[in-house]
Order: structure tokens, then sequence, then C-alpha cells
């Protein structure tokens, strides 16, 4: 009876340790506490822009081996850069760093769902990825106002990946926009 349904605890040890290794289960596992992870860099890095009064966004970049290259958050007021944006400043940190405006194989983590020039930059910079927390309503332009990372107008597309760690990233945004009324009533 051996292999039969219900009759695991007849297989070899080995056997039953590459079934449960080999299983998608057992590897989505493993790439969300890699991608938990990152988003928490990310995080980090948009509660120090909250602390400025930037909008809590923040960003990081990973290479193609797995390791932190850059990352950043908001900086449009403290700046006066309307394209300081998190996801343009770890862009454009990494591409410095890396000394190539392709950052092929690249993954972006970013908080929120990147808006449309962010999206654009993530194509031209040939990121592969992108993972992001909570979705924009407003102004998100990969899944929700636009889809400029996937459309196949576009000459290169991302894979992308939403909702992770995303109730912390969108209470992040939650919090500074209601303390932000309060000033000002
Ligand atoms: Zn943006």
């Amino acid at each position: 009876m051996v292999g039969a349904p219900g009759c695991l605890d007849r297989k070899p040890s080995h056997y039953i340790y590459f079934e449960v290794a080999a299983t998608p289960v057992a590897k989505s596992r493993f790439m969300n506490e890699i991608d938990e992870k990152w988003m928490r860099r990310a995080i980090d890095e948009a509660r120090a822009a909250g602390e400025l009064d930037e909008v809590p966004i923040g960003a990081c970049l990973i290479s193609p081996d797995g390791l932190p290259v850059a990352s950043g958050g908001n900086r449009t007021i403290t700046r006066n850069d309307p394209t300081a944006h998190a996801e343009i400043l770890a862009l454009r940190e990494a591409a410095q760093k890396i000394g190539n405006y392709r950052l092929t194989g690249c993954v972006m983590y970013s908080t929120i769902e990147p808006c449309a020039m962010c999206a654009g930059a993530l194509v031209n910079a040939r990121v592969e990825r992108l993972v992001y927390g909570a979705a924009d309503e407003r102004f998100g332009a990969v899944e929700t106002v636009f889809d400029i990372c996937t459309n196949p107008r576009l000459n290169h597309r991302l894979t992308v990946e939403s909702g992770v760690l995303a109730d912390e990233c969108r209470a992040l945004m939650q919090e500074f926009f209601r303390s932000r009324r309060s000033k000002s009533t």
C-alpha cells in the first residue's frame, strides 16, 4: 500500500520531505518572507518621510542577487521637487550606484501603489518586478487608475504583486492625513 492516499507514514521520509519542499505553497511562503522583509525597509522609509511632514510613502530597490541597492521616502516638500517621490529617489540612487540607467532584474518595493510618473520610470528603468503594499484609489497607475506597468503597448512590462503588508502601509497614510486634517481645523 506504499504511496496510496492517506498512507504518508509508510513512505520513506526523504520522499515526504521532497514532496513538501517542491510544492508551490512552500515556495510562495519563502517568497512572502522575503517580500515582507524588504517591505519593512520601505515602511521605515515611509515613516521617516512622515516625520518630516512628507506624505509617508517609502520604497526600496533590491538587486538581482537579492541585495538592497537603494531606498527612499517622499521628499517633494523638503526639496521643492514635484518629482521627488520615494520610488524616483530610489531609482536615481540605484542607477548611480550600478552605473546604468537600466536596472534589469531589480525588484522595487513600494508601500503604496506607484503613481503615473513612478510607474513610467519603473518601465523606463526595465525593473523586473514591483511589489507594493496598499492600492492608491486616486493616483495608482499600476492596477487602480492606469495599468502602466503591465500594459502590452509599452516595450517593457513588470510582474506585479500587491497587498504585501498593505494594512501597515495604509495605516501610515490614514494616520498622516487624519493628523493633518486635525491640525488644519
Ligand atoms: Zn510617484
